[in-house]
């Protein structure tokens, strides 16, 4: 099977990110997307970061219709600060049958030569790559390395909505109705237990 790998701290997941999934699911060359759900980095405390097992528990309740999306907590278990290179290799391992690639957000690509073994990540697996904004398309090939790199598909029929987990979490924390922005279920999962009720002012808190 062809696995495309969208990663996030998913905090919350939003319909941005299910949008995304659910597009590159339908892409011809992938048969299915898996969430994988970052952990927290006891390196970097954030006051507004959600617990591991709820932030899974609502990638899982928003997907859980959808048969080609898949919530992982592969980087639950692996040893912490933990790198893409390893998440990779340890999935090909677990699953040597199946072929994992990236969906990436423009603005990731463009730091992506700094990422720990890139070319590795690069030379075994493809990138599919989309613009996070509709100016991004034009912007995506300013990293020289990547042009045209036979491991890199620019995706840009792909649907990106201007919304980003924390501005949901702001909202969230000022009472307003964010029954657009999250699935009927996060957002039920997130009334239930009062989430989110306060807000970190810098971005990621
Ligand atoms: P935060 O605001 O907390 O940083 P976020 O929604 O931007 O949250 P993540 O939950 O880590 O970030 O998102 C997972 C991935 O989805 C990231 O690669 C991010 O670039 C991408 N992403 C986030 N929001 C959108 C969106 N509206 N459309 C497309 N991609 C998105």
């Amino acid at each position: 099977m062809r696995i495309g790998l969208f990663f996030g701290t998913f905090n919350p997941i939003h319909v941005g990110h299910l949008i995304i999934a659910n597009h590159m699911a339908q892409h011809p060359a992938i048969d299915q997307v898996w969430l994988v759900v970052t952990p927290h980095n006891p390196h970097k405390e954030k006051s507004t970061l959600l617990a591991d097992h709820l932030r899974l528990d609502m990638v899982r309740d928003a997907i859980y219709e959808s048969p080609h999306l898949k919530a992982s907590d592969i980087e639950f278990h692996l040893k912490k600060p933990n790198y893409t290179i390893s998440t990779l290799t340890h999935l090909q391992e677990k699953y040597p049958q199946d072929e994992f690639s990236l969906i990436l957000g423009a603005d990731n690509l463009r730091s992506f030569h700094k990422w720990y073994n890139w070319e590795q990540i690069l030379a075994n697996h493809r990138l599919y790559v989309y613009p996070r904004i509709a100016s991004d398309s034009g912007t995506l090939n300013e990293n020289p390395v990547f042009i045209e790199h036979q491991h890199i598909e620019v995706v840009t029929d792909v649907p990106v909505l201007g919304i980003s987990a924390s501005f949901v979490r702001a909202q969230l924390a000022a009472g307003k109705d964010c029954s657009f922005l999250l699935s009927e279920p996060v957002l039920k999962y997130i009334t239930d237990r009062h989430l989110y009720q306060k807000f970190g002012n810098k971005k990621g808190e």
